[in-house]
């Protein structure tokens, strides 16, 4: 109990702890803010219900409460996917083109989503991989403790250093404003959206069950995916990007999503599928998740613990089937820079 209690304050005293990912960071980037990561005024504003969504909780309080499953918890929109990542001046700057503009295929706003999912998720591994280091020095732990924090903190720091290396390609990218060297394909909807989110993959697995990569061989960095949800002028969108040094690994895994789908695949299910088993940065509408059938409720609970749980080993195959009938919006179109990829 102690361990948790530990645990839990030490992460929120991190969390807490804003800096500045903007490539071109340094002693100017004084007024850390609380960005959103998923934009407030065109994503968030389509989900939210009497100024609340629904966010995925696996803190220590709640899972122990559950039984160790997350769970989802009410939260005001002003607090849903914020984090400390940037300063005042470089976020207003640097993300004008996706805060205030809907997205319209141009890859300057793609580059910027996908540099927005991955300062996320670097900022949130960071702050992990520095808790437990923590814990070690001034947590008097268990012998079983120590192995089980010694486990978690070779995950985290494996998946912390592909960070680094993806998040210097980026900066280099964007530094130099090189947006065509950014991959993506987004697909849009005009039916009422009930989850926004904004997250990163090392895909592993394929939507055919085929795997691409060992997340086991940390020899080489790891091919890198992101997805994200974007406004549109009329309707929003679900997007891939990547920059192109992941091309031998994003390209057969959106083609593999576009195979599914013409063998009579169900587009909007394999992308919930995706969103629930590989992000834990959602906003979900509230009314929408409590209209879902028990079983649905449940088998999208069991995805988000298994991709939360540091030890439970994801099965090839999990991308290929589940989360049927739920979604109840529908994609239209697809816009891609894969010159074959046809859904
Ligand atoms: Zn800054």
């Amino acid at each position: 109990m102690q361990f948790r209690h530990d645990h839990l304050n030490e992460f929120k005293r991190h969390s807490q702890r804003g800096r500045c990912l903007h490539f071109d960071s340094g002693s100017r980037c004084n007024k850390i803010i609380s960005a959103h990561s998923i934009q407030k005024s065109g994503q968030l504003a389509l989900i939210v219900e009497d100024g609340h969504v629904y966010r995925l909780s696996a803190d220590a309080s709640t899972l122990k409460k559950s039984n160790g499953t997350p769970q989802l918890r009410r939260i005001g929109v002003n607090r849903a996917s914020t984090f400390l990542g940037f300063c005042k001046n470089h976020d207003n700057a640097l993300f004008d083109q996706i805060d205030n503009y809907p997205l319209n295929s141009n890859k300057e706003q793609v580059a910027l989503y996908a540099y927005r999912c991955i300062c996320r998720e670097y900022f949130v591994k960071e702050n992990a991989v520095n808790v437990i280091d923590g814990m070690f020095h001034h947590v008097e732990l268990s012998s079983e403790q120590r192995e089980f924090l010694r486990l978690i903190r070779i995950g985290h720091s494996r998946g912390f250093a592909g960070l680094q290396h993806h998040k210097k390609i980026y900066d280099a990218t964007l530094q130099a404003k090189d947006y065509d060297s950014f991959e993506f394909t987004y697909f849009i909807s005009k039916s009422p959206c009930s989850l926004q989110l904004s997250g990163l993959l090392y895909p592993d697995f394929d939507f055919l069950g085929e795997r691409l990569q060992d997340l086991g061989d940390w020899s080489s960095p790891l091919d890198l995916i992101t997805f994200f949800t974007a406004p549109l002028q009329e309707g929003w969108a679900f997007g891939f990007a990547w920059h192109t040094s992941s091309n031998r690994t994003c390209i057969p895994f959106v083609q593999s999503l576009a195979t599914l789908v013409s063998d009579n695949g169900c587009l909007e299910d394999a992308l919930l599928r995706l969103s629930l088993s590989c992000c834990e940065n959602h906003a979900i509408r509230i009314s929408w998740w409590d209209s879902l059938a028990a079983e649905h409720q449940i088998g999208a609970l069991k995805r988000m613990h298994l991709m939360t749980h540091p030890t439970l080993t994801v099965p090839n195959r999990y991308l290929v089937s589940g989360c049927e009938k739920m979604a109840n919006w529908t994609f239209e179109h697809l816009y891609t820079t894969l010159p074959s990829t046809a859904a």
